[in-house]
Parts: structure tokens; sequence; C-alpha cells
């Protein structure tokens, strides 16, 4: 039974699962946005894979690409070696580029997870700048390997550990609603970028020459924080008029998440590397970073990895992309995402414990509050993870999968398929509304 599997799970299993703490299921089969654990209890999927699933589980155009894989007898380990499956997949990643990218830019498949991509993107630019320092942001989050984890700025997980890369110099990201100068107004993004100018122009600010910039345009894990537009294109400006490449961590934001097929878009900007993972597989590890080709000043073999030849990740990459693309997609992303803001910030409305509802396309974070703390210099209430775990439970027991991200885990994060349809956009909402209302009681 469920139970018993639970068991063992944890008896032999790491301490270190995150999932499976909040979500204490045994899933039996899943297809679209539901999900069926082995006692039959059905489950709406809002966390899709943490992104991953652009197009739910099992979609019949990923499944049929795993068959012709299989069909076709194509090798499903290549190394890096050439097939005809591998350069129609990159043809069609490079279909999708910006026109500025196009026949200017290189890709490399960096191995199966997000943190390879982000490790291979920073030793791409250290190479070709010979910069010593980092720049990444409050709040982001890059992964969990040494380096990647060194560049995330959530310290509570990572306080304890030695040796990260003493390299990385931290800059405030324009979080409105929770103002890193504890100014509001709109007044945030100015006044970051003014910071971070003053920062590299001050020869005595104690950082070493930068060998790029490392952003999300929408902070995923913390809290599904959208980077203001004006503020990106600024960034984009300083770093350009500096020569330090801005590497855009498109891990979570990349392949229509938010709405375009990747979210520097929104900003009109072109960052000099790009790095995708999750949704780019459909389904399947894959990572790969792509880069403007005067970076790519690498030696053969200068950066190596066993899995970079998966077949399988690149036949449902392209069949996602494919998919994406003939069926108009990002137009659902923006309908679902609107569906979803009117709702949520309905419900903002009507409960004080929802402080801020926020993100871009279908990346949405509902930050809840603690009504009874004091308010902080932006007349915000303090962010409360303990009331966002219990709507989080209560949504599971609902039948609804959310996670929870951000400053003290406060902000419970919508990351549901892209091809959500507009009836089970209303039922989720329904279960989350409801959840809300149980958890304060
Ligand atoms: N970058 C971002 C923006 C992410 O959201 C994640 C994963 N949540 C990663 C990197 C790391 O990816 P992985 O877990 O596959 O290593």
């Amino acid at each position: 039974t469920g139970n018993e599997y639970l068991q063992l799970q944890n008896d032999l299993e790491s301490n270190a699962k995150s999932y499976p703490v909040r979500f204490p299921l045994v899933i039996q089969k899943a297809k679209g946005m539901i999900i069926t654990d082995t006692e039959g209890k059905q489950y709406y999927d809002c966390l899709a894979g943490a992104g991953t699933l652009a197009l739910g589980h099992n979609h019949d155009v990923i499944i049929a690409a795993i068959r012709d894989v299989l069909d076709k007898q194509i090798p499903l380990h290549t190394l890096d070696l050439a097939t005809p499956l591998k350069i129609a997949f990159i043809q069609e990643i490079f279909s999708i580029l910006p026109k500025e990218l196009r026949g200017h830019a290189k890709i490399q498949f960096c191995g199966p997870t997000g943190a390879d991509g982000v490790e291979a993107a920073i030793k791409l630019v250290k190479n070709a700048t010979k910069g010593k320092s980092i720049l990444a942001f409050h709040g982001g989050y890059h992964g969990s390997t040494q380096a990647t984890m060194s560049m995330s700025g959530n310290l509570s997980k990572k306080q304890h550990l030695q040796s990260l890369l003493p390299d990385v110099h931290f800059l405030p990201f324009p979080y409105e609603y929770r103002c890193p100068f504890g100014i509001g107004g709109g007044m945030t993004a100015q006044i970051s970028i003014q910071y971070i100018e003053n920062l590299l122009d001050d020869c005595e600010s104690g950082i070493a020459a930068p060998c790029g910039v490392i952003i999300e345009t929408v902070q995923g894990e913390g809290g599904a924080i959208p980077a203001d537009i004006e503020w990106l294109r600024e960034l984009r400006r300083i770093t350009a008029e500096r020569g330090i490449p801005l590497i855009i961590d498109e891990v979570q934001t990349g392949i229509g998440r938010t709405g375009k097929m990747f979210s520097f878009e929104h900003a009109g900007i072109i960052p000099d590397v790009i790095i995708c993972s999750k949704a780019i597989g459909g389904s399947l590890p894959m990572s790969v970073m792509i880069y403007k080709e005067e970076l790519d000043l690498w030696k053969p073999g200068a950066h190596t990895g066993t899995f970079r030849g998966n077949q399988l990740g690149m036949a449902t990459g392209l069949a996602t992309l494919k998919f994406i693309k003939e069926n108009n997609v990002l137009d659902n992303v923006k309908e679902r995402s609107d569906q979803l803001f009117e709702v949520l910030n309905r419900l903002k409305e009507k409960h004080e414990e929802i402080g801020d509802v926020r993100g871009r396309g279908l990346m949405i974070g509902v930050e809840i509050v603690d009504p009874q703390g004091n308010k902080d210099r932006l007349e915000h209430y303090p962010p409360n993870g303990e009331l966002a775990t219990k709507i989080q439970d209560r949504c599971f027991q609902n039948g609804l999968i959310i996670e929870v991200g951000g400053r003290r885990s406060a902000v419970l994060r919508f990351l549901p398929p892209l091809t959500i349809t507009a009836d089970e956009t209303t039922k989720v909402l329904a279960i989350f509304e409801q959840s809300v209302v149980e958890a304060i009681e």
C-alpha cells in the first residue's frame, strides 16, 4: 500500500529528500496535470516537476517522440557525438532565439541538470574574460552544487557548508514588495541599479573585475519575484558598457513559462549567455547553454561530461518546442496567467493574510504574511512561513500540489503545466481558496 511504500522510502532514502516531506504520496501514474497516487486519489499538479513539465505529464507528443527514438534504433547514449536528431534539436532551438543571436551564437550541451548548465556558464565566462569575481543577486537560486550554491542568495541552506566560492558578490534584486532599501513607491528598481552602477565604478568597492553577472529575470525559488522590465534594460546597459557578460539563468523561466519563449524577451534585451534546463528536455534530463560566439574561446575538450548526448531528451525536447510553437501555447500562458492573477488578487483583497500576488506568466507567487506581526518600513506585515505551509498542507489534502518558496518559505508558488486549461485553472483556484480559508480559520 501507499503507506508501506512511504515507510520504505523513509527508511531507505536520504534525509535530504525535499518534496516527499511536504507531499507524502506515492505516484502510480500521471497524465496532463493530474497525478494519481497508489490509493487512487487524484491531485492537480501545480508544481509540474518544479517547472519542467511544460506540456504536463506524459503528453501524447512526448510519448510518441520516445517511441520514435526506440523504433528507429537511435542510440540512447552518444556522448557528444552528432545524430540527425541532435542537429534537428539544435536547429529548432536556434529557430526560437531572437534574430540578433541567430547565426551569431553557439550552443553547448552541459549535462543533465540545471546546475550543470550554470557551472558551465561560469567556466565559459571565466575563460573568456579572465575576470575574477561573479556578481549574483540577493534571493537568487542557481542550483545545489558547490559553485551554484555559492551564487544562490538563500543563506539558510548553506551557512554551515564550507568551501563555497570566495569570489561571489551579491547585488540587490529589485524586489518591490520587500525593497532591500526599505523604500517604496516604485523607487526600488531605480535605486538598485544606481547602487550596482556605483559599486562597479568605485575602485574601492573591493570587487575584483567581474567575469559575469548571473540573474533570473523572475526569481523562481526566491518566491516568484519578477525583475522590473526597465531595470533589466538598465542592467543590460551597464553590463554592456563595462564589457561584463550578462548570463541569464532561464532554467525555470525559459521555454514559454513567462509567456515568451525566453523571459528576457519581455525586456527586449540580448544576453551574452542563456542557460536552459528543465522544460527544454521535455520531461527528460537536459541542460544547454547558448552564448554569443565571441565567448567561444574554449579549447577542444575544455569542458566535458559523459551525459551530454541524451537522445531521448533531445527527442522530447524537440517535440515540446514544436508543440509550443504549433499550438499557440504562449497565448494560453498569457490567458491562464490573467485568469490566475484576477482571482488571486481578489483573494488578496478578502484576506489580510495574503500580502502580495506577483509573477510573470505561469510563474506566480502568493506571499503569505502575519497580520499579528509588526509592519516593516513599507507598511507590510512580516512573511508567515508557518501559515504558508499550513495552506500548502490543506491544498494537498484537498487535491492540489503546490510548492512554497521565498523568504522564510512564505510564498505559495503556482507553476502549472503551460497547457493548463481554463477549466483546470478554475478548479485549481477553487481548491486554493478553500484551502486558504480552512488554514486561516
Ligand atoms: N537555476 C534555476 C533558476 C532553478 O530554478 C534551478 C532549479 N530549481 C536550477 C538553476 C538548478 O537546476 P537543477 O535542480 O536541475 O540542478
